[in-house]
């Protein structure tokens, strides 16, 4: 199987990442190989690297959206789907999704334009199926206040209507694919957040 888990910043994704891993190896009955985006191979982690740096302040929103698509693409070749050959389950932090919501939405690049260019990139290869982690957006950032030092310089950069439109595209992509994106509500404790994950992929896995 191939799954991705998505969401805005502050949704909790890393943690129930975390604490989820182990049960979905039990789910699965076997290894599985946890990987993110942008990375999860040395090309990829050197592009995310760009993008995390001090350089990529002001970068053109298509420049950004063409360099997630390119880490992408040598994700899925050099990671994904030679796991997927050994018929080993991957769990994606971020896939496609995201450049939907943050260059789409976020950036204003538009659905269409996005979807075109992650097509080249990906080949339409999607995951079986995606978590999306859903939350509102003050809800997320004064988690991130409160939590997260580290990532408070890069926040301030995005203005929250920023956020609340990537909100909305992760939204209206559950939407659009309410067969592959399972939302599951953010807004509780992580506790309850593990428990819905971890039977959202057991229904999947078992029927
Ligand atoms: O660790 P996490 O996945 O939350 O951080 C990745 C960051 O990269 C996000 O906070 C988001 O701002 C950014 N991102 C982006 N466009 C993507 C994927 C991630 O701007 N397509
Ligand atoms: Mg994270």
């Amino acid at each position: 199987f191939f799954f991705s888990f998505e969401g805005p910043e502050g949704a909790g994704k890393t943690s129930v990442l975390t604490a989820v891993l182990p049960e979905i190896e039990k789910i699965v009955a076997g290894p599985v190989l946890l990987t993110r985006e942008p990375g999860g191979t040395p090309i990829a982690e050197a592009i995310r690297n760009i993008l995390k740096s001090d350089e990529s302040t002001g970068m053109d929103a298509r420049t950004e959206a063409l360099l997630f698509a390119a880490a992408r693409r040598q994700h899925l070749q050099e990671t994904i789907l030679p796991a997927l050959a050994r018929k080993q389950t991957v769990v994606s932090d971020r896939y496609l999704d995201s450049s939907i919501a943050y260059q789409g939405y976020g950036r204003g690049l538009g659905y269409e334009t996005v979807w075109d260019i992650n097509q080249f990139a990906t080949e339409g290869f999607m995951p079986d199926m995606t978590i999306y982690l859903d939350l509102p957006v003050e809800v997320g950032l004064a988690r991130i206040q409160a939590n997260r030092q580290d990532k408070i310089d890069r926040l301030d950069k995005e203005d929250i209507d920023f956020h609340k439109r990537v909100r909305e595209g992760y939204l209206s992509l559950a939407d659009r694919f309410s067969d592959r994106i399972k939302t599951i509500n953010a807004d509780q404790a992580l506790d309850q957040v593990i428990a819905d994950v971890i039977d959202s992929i057991k229904q999947y896995v078992e029927v």
